[in-house]
């Protein structure tokens, strides 16, 4: 068999077995959106939609909150036990909740790709922990431009050097809890990495009244919020006489759950391992 017709093989055989997935916070932003994406990826099937305890939305059939056919499956609370009918759990919570979900996953032996942001170091070690022990796939942006775009900031920020300032900037909605954005950290990780340094000891986050010249070496980040946006990344390269500008921009949350979806059906059947968007997508080579 040629290499096209075992990936088609393998393309059929996912077909017919889809990986049974459940989405945490299905009644959130991304949440519906998930729902809309597993109805439509032929490689996932959704076998349980969870919600926080007290919510209102439990009860309610998670294809009417989507606005899709009813699908049959009712919002839950209970995590443990709807962990004995998926396989790979999507999680775009909370950080609190979504530790909570990586503590079940990790007793029942089940994967999670993780969208949630915001996570303090202490729960970044715990994640890194929990995979040694489940496949855990964690981005802060699901989307495949952006993924090309960290690609693309690392490679400039290696050639450019010292001789150009980093700034970032980036915009979302107005009901954002978390500053700088997720994946504006990550494309600071990015450019800190093609620059030999961290975030650690490169970022500025804030600068008000007299803040004296730029540091050399400083990533600068700057954040607005406000109205619908869904997320706009700038990534500046200000050198002498000339800039460059790395920009993503996002019109829907449906690149996010479409790129999330796709990781949970590539997550299904892995070794326990730390991977994130780079690795579905084949660009971390
Ligand atoms: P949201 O507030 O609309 O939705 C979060 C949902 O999680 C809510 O419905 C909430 O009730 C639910 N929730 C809270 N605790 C829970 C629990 N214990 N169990 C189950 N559900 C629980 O927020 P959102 O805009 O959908 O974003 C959610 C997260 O995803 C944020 O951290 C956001 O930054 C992140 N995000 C990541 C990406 C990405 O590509 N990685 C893209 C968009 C958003």
């Amino acid at each position: 068999m040629n290499a096209t017709a075992a990936a088609s093989a393998m393309n059929d055989n996912a077909r017919m077995n889809p990986t049974p997935i459940a989405i945490a916070g299905a009644a959130g932003r991304m949440g519906r959106a998930l729902l809309v994406a597993a109805s439509q990826h032929p490689e996932v099937v959704v076998r349980a939609a969870l919600e926080r305890p007290g919510s209102e939305q439990l009860g309610v059939d998670s294809g009417a909150l989507a606005g899709l056919p009813p699908s049959g499956i009712a919002l839950s609370d209970a995590l443990d036990v709807a962990a004995e009918a998926f396989e790979v759990l999507i999680d775009f919570t909370r950080p609190d909740a979504t530790m909570a979900a990586l503590a079940v996953c990790r007793a029942k032996r089940r994967a999670i790709v993780i969208g949630t942001t915001g996570f303090t170091p202490a729960q970044r070690a715990e994640i890194g922990a929990a995979a040694a022990e489940i496949p855990v796939c964690i981005a802060a942006n699901f989307s495949v431009g952006v993924n090309i775009a960290l690609n693309l900031i690392e490679r400039a920020a290696r050639t450019l050097g010292a001789a150009y300032d980093v700034e970032i900037v980036e915009a979302h909605h107005k009901h954002k809890v978390d500053a700088p954005s997720g994946t504006a950290l990550a494309m600071g990780r990015a450019a800190a990495a093609g620059l030999g340094t961290t975030l650690e000891q490169s970022a500025v986050y804030t600068r008000e009244g007299h803040t004296g010249p730029r540091p050399d070496g400083a990533i600068g980040f700057a954040t607005i919020r406000g109205g619908d946006v869904v997320g706009d990344h700038n990534v500046m390269f200000l050198g002498d006489g000339e800039r460059l500008e790395i920009r993503h921009v996002a019109t829907s949350r449906s690149n996010f759950a479409q790129g999330a979806v796709r990781a949970a059906a590539w997550l299904h059947g892995r070794a326990p391992g730390l991977y994130d968007m780079r690795d579905v997508l084949d660009l971390a080579g």
